[in-house]
């Protein structure tokens, strides 16, 4: 890629690999934290602090966005009890796609990528298609990025190891646990 781009990350331990990657290959990119998904609000800024320290390790600049979850939950409403992969996750990934896109353009970025696919609890077809319609909405194009194959997972293992990093047990709207 010879253009600069946005890499939407959601978290340290999903973004460390790639993030590693991306640097070492001397990619044009910065992060950019936008998930007001993340529930409690304490538990989104340890997420913000930490993806923060990890582009700090890299020298990748990082950009954060609002905490928008007053609209997050506006636009999930009647949706909260669905599980996870259902339609709420397709709304949740195209709103914060979507915002990123639209920073994209207003700031010289030629594309946004993101690792909202990366964790195995995620469906990645479900991603994609929800950056589609984003690019549809937006005009800015999205970029695939291999975050699981290809040694990733065993990379981001060995980050969080190495790095210390903090790793949720959670998504970011509610724990899996909670049934409601
Ligand atoms: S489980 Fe994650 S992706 Fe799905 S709606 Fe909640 S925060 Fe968004």
């Amino acid at each position: 890629m010879s253009e600069k781009f946005l890499l939407l990350s959601c978290c340290a331990p999903c973004s460390c690999a790639v993030i590693s990657k991306l640097a070492e290959a001397k990619e044009k990119f910065a992060v950019v934290f936008y998930n007001p998904n993340i529930r409690p609000y304490e538990e989104y800024e340890k997420r913000r602090e930490e993806n923060q320290r990890l582009c700090e390790k890299y020298g990748v600049p990082f950009i954060s966005l609002e905490y928008d979850n007053e609209r997050w939950c506006e636009l999930a409403k009647g949706l909260e009890n669905l599980p996870e992969r259902d339609k709420r996750c397709s709304i949740c990934f195209e709103m914060r796609l979507k915002r990123v896109m639209e920073y994209a353009k207003n700031n010289g970025y030629k594309a946004v990528a993101s690792v909202l696919g990366v964790s195995r609890y995620k469906d990645i077809n479900q991603v994609n298609l929800a950056a589609e319609q984003a690019s549809l909405q937006t005009g800015v194009p999205y970029l695939q990025i291999e975050g699981r194959k290809g040694g990733m997972q065993e990379l981001r293992n060995k980050l969080i190891k190495e790095l210390n990093l903090y790793s949720q047990d959670y998504c970011g709207c509610k724990p899996r646990h909670v049934k409601e």
